[in-house]
């Protein structure tokens, strides 16, 4: 008879991906993505739209205006391209490359 497998009870699972606290910047999730958002400065109108619709901070921004896109910790979401403005679509989505 086979013997029964420890199954974890709720108490005993952790709780999601980082258990230590400061680690998200190390914690890459670029490598999730399938579409990857391309961005245009010779579109980009510098709204910041982008970059407060993001979820993942994703948005570079130096000395006040947007400057790329941080494929490190973007996750390919899509909310940066559908937020910012239609009559501008500086923020196209791509196929990733793999
Ligand atoms: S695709 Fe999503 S995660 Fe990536 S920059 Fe745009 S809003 Fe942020
Ligand atoms: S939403 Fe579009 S136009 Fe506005 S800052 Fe971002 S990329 Fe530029």
């Amino acid at each position: 008879m086979k013997a029964e497998e420890h199954k974890l009870t709720a108490k005993e699972l952790p709780v999601g991906d980082i258990l230590e606290a400061g680690t998200a910047v190390a914690f890459k999730t670029g490598a999730w993505r399938s579409i990857r958002p391309v961005w245009n400065a010779q579109k980009c109108i510098q709204c910041m739209i982008c970059w407060i619709s993001c979820p993942d901070t994703s948005i570079i921004v130096k000395d006040g205006k947007v400057t790329g896109i941080n494929y490190d910790h973007c996750k390919g979401c899509g909310i940066c391209a559908v937020e910012c403005p239609k009559k501008v679509c500086a923020i196209t989505m791509e196929a990733e490359k793999k």
